[in-house]
C-alpha cells in the first residue's frame, strides 16, 4: 500500500479473505525457498510436484469465458498488479553452503514442452517439475562428489526450463562438499523406488572424511593395492583396458581395528569417486523387507553417479554363507543376498567405472559367490614392530599440545613396539591414551578442588609419560585379535589371488 500497489493489496485482501491490517510486513522471509521446500516435501510424498492455483477473478468478462468454456483471460488490471514470477530475475537459494545462484527463468512455453515427463508447470512459469530424460543426458557429471541429501532435494527442484541442473552450470561448489547431479534427472525409476532412492541417499549421506594416505601408518602393500585397484584405473583409463581392465570388486579383511576402514575413508577422501559408505547391518536390520530393492537401488544410484564406490562394512553380516544361518534363514535375507550377486556380476559385465570395496573381519564366514566376485583380496594385518613404533611416537610424540596443556613423553619407542607384539592400530591407540591418562589423573583431584574462575589450565604441569608407565598399562591390557592372526594367514593361504 505504501508503495502504489493498491490494485494488488485489495487483491490479496479479497482472496485471502483477511485483514491486511491486521498484519504487518516481515522483512526476512524468502517466499521462493518456502515454495520450493513445500515443493520438495510435496514431491518428496507423492512423487509429483502441487499445482500452485489462484482464484480467477469474478469479473464479467471471465464470467463469459466460463460459460463458452474458454480459458479466461488474465484480466488487464490483475497482469498488472501480480507480476509473473517467471518475468523476473529470482535468486536461487541452492543449500547453506552454497552461493545463490541467479535462475534466469525466461521459459517459452515450447521449451517447457520439449523437456520430456515434465509433470506440471504452475502458474507462476516455476518450471521446477522437470523429470527430464533431457536432464540426464545434459548435465554434466560432476567427479569427487559427496553425497549430500539436502542438496540433492533442491537439487531436484532447480531444473531449469531445459531440463538442465542450474548448480552444475553456474558455480563450482566447496570440494569437501559438493552437491549431486540432481536426482530428478534419474531415469527408469517407479515412484517406490525413487522414494527408496532418496532414502538411500539419505542414508549414505557422507561428508568427505579427511583421512590421507599419509595419515595411515604402515600398510605400504595394502595402500598400494587399493590405488591400483580403484585411483589408477579412474586417472589412466586408457591404460587399465583389456587384460588389465579393472577390479570390480576388492576385500579387505584381517582383524579387527587394523585400518580397513581407514584404507576406505582414504579412498572417500583422496579419489574422485561418489562414495557410498554403507554399513551391511544398517541395511539388514533398518530395512528387513525392502534390503534387495534397496541394494538394486544402491547399485543404480552408483552407476547414475559414476564413478563410484561403494564401500560395505562388516560384510559378514550381510553374506555370511547362504542357508547355513542356524537352519532357516529369512527369505528376505536370502533375496538381498541373490541381488547383491547379480548386481556384482552386472558390474562384472559392464564398462561402469563402479567398484565395490568390501571390508571383513571375518573373511572364513563369508559366501563362496561373493568371494568370486571379490576378484581381489587383500589381508590387512596386524602392524609390524615398526609400524607400532611408529604408531607410539604418532600419537605420544615427545611434546604435545592437548587444548592448552603440555603433554610430555619420554618413551623407549623402539622398546614399546617390540613389546606390543599381536595389537592392532586401534588397541595401540587404547594403550597411548590410557598412558596420557596416568599423569592426567594425578591432578585431577587438584583441578576439581579449585576455585572456579581461578582455574588456569596451561599453568598446569602435568608429569611426564615414561616408558616404565607405558610398560605397565600394556601388562594390564591383552590384544583383542592375537590369538586369530593365524587363522587369518592359513585363509590368506588358501584365497588371496596374488
Ligand atoms: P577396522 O580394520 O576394524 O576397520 P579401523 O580402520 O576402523 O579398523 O581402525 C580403528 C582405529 O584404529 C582408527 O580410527 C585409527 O585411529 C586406528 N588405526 C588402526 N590402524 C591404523 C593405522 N594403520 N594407521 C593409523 N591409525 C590406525
Amino acid at each position: 500500500m505504501e508503495k502504489g500497489y493498491v490494485d494488488a493489496a485489495n487483491a490479496l485482501e479479497q482472496e485471502t479473505k483477511l485483514s491486511l491490517r491486521g498484519f504487518e510486513v516481515c522483512d526476512n522471509i524468502d517466499l521462493e525457498t518456502i515454495l520450493m521446500e513445500y515443493e520438495s516435501y510435496y514431491f518428496v510424498k507423492f512423487q509429483k510436484y502441487p499445482k500452485i492455483t489462484k482464484k480467477v477473478l469474478d469479473t464479467a468478462e471471465n464470467k463469459q469465458q466460463l460459460r463458452s468454456g474458454g480459458r479466461p483471460r488474465r484480466a488487464t488490471s490483475s497482469s498488472h498488479t501480480l507480476p509473473r514470477l517467471n518475468q523476473q530475475t529470482v535468486q536461487q537459494p541452492v543449500s547453506k553452503t552454497s552461493p545463490g545462484i541467479t535462475l534466469g527463468s525466461k521459459s517459452s512455453t515450447k521449451e517447457s514442452n520439449d523437456s520430456a515427463l515434465t509433470l506440471e508447470q504452475s502458474d507462476f512459469g516455476l518450471s521446477i517439475s522437470a523429470i527430464s530424460k533431457s536432464g540426464g543426458d545434459s548435465t554434466h557429471p560432476r567427479k569427487g562428489q559427496v553425497m549430500d541429501f539436502s542438496g540433492m532435494i533442491q537439487d531436484a527442484v532447480s531444473v531449469s526450463p531445459n531440463g538442465i541442473a542450474l548448480n552444475s552450470l553456474n558455480y563450482d561448489p566447496d570440494p569437501s562438499e559438493r552437491l549431486l547431479k540432481p536426482l530428478s534427472a534419474f531415469i527408469g525409476m517407479t515412484g517406490e523406488m525413487r522414494e527408496l532412492a532418496m532414502a538411500v541417499s539419505k542414508d549414505i549421506y557422507l561428508h568427505k572424511p579427511n583421512v590421507k594416505w599419509n595419515d595411515i601408518i604402515g600398510l605400504d602393500a595394502a595402500k598400494r593395492l587399493v590405488k591400483e585397484a580403484v585411483v589408477y584405473p579412474i586417472k589412466y583409463p586408457q591404460l587399465f583396458t583389456g587384460i588389465l581392465s579393472p577390479w570390480k570388486g576388492l576385500l579387505l579383511y584381517g582383524p579387527p581395528g587394523t585400518g580397513k576402514t581407514l584404507l576406505a575413508k582414504a579412498v572417500a577422501t583422496e579419489c574422485s569417486t561418489t562414495f557410498f559408505n554403507i554399513s551391511a547391518s544398517t541395511i539388514v536390520s533398518k530395512w528387513r523387507g525392502d534390503s534387495e530393492k534397496l541394494v538394486r537401488v544402491l547399485f543404480e544410484l552408483a552407476r547414475y553417479h559414476a564413478p563410484s564406490t561403494i564401500f560395505l562394512d562388516e560384510l559378514e553380516s550381510v553374506m555370511s554363507q547362504r542357508g547355513t544361518a542356524s537352519g532357516g534363514e529369512h527369505e528376505g535375507s536370502r533375496r538381498m543376498k541373490t541381488e547383491l550377486l547379480v548386481q556384482m556380476d552386472g558390474l562384472a559385465r559392464s564398462d561402469d567405472l563402479v567398484f565395490v570395496l568390501a571390508a571383513s573381519n571375518l573373511p572364513w564366514e563369508l559366501d563362496s559367490a561373493m568371494l568370486r566376485r571379490l576378484e581381489k583380496r587383500i589381508l590387512v594385518d596386524l602392524p609390524s614392530k615398526e609400524a607400532r613404533k611408529v604408531m607410539v611416537q604418532h600419537w605420544l610424540p615427545p611434546l604435545s599440545n592437548n587444548g592448552g596443556v603440555k603433554l610430555r613423553a619420554d618413551l623407549d619407542y623402539s622398546l614399546l613396539g617390540q613389546e606390543m607384539d599381536g595389537y592392532s592400530g586401534s588397541d595401540i591407540k587404547l594403550v597411548c591414551k590410557e598412558a596420557a591418562m596416568r599423569p592426567v589423573r594425578k591432578i585431577l583431584d587438584a583441578l576439581e578442588n579449585h576455585q572456579p574462575g581461578n582455574g588456569n589450565l596451561s599453568m598446569i604441569q602435568l608429569d611426564t609419560i615414561t616408558t616404565a608407565d607405558f610398560l605397565d598399562v600394556i601388562t594390564h591390557t591383552k590384544p583383542s585379535a592375537k590369538n586369530l592372526s593365524q587363522k587369518y594367514t592359513a585363509w590368506q593361504r588358501e584365497f588371496e589371488s596374488v
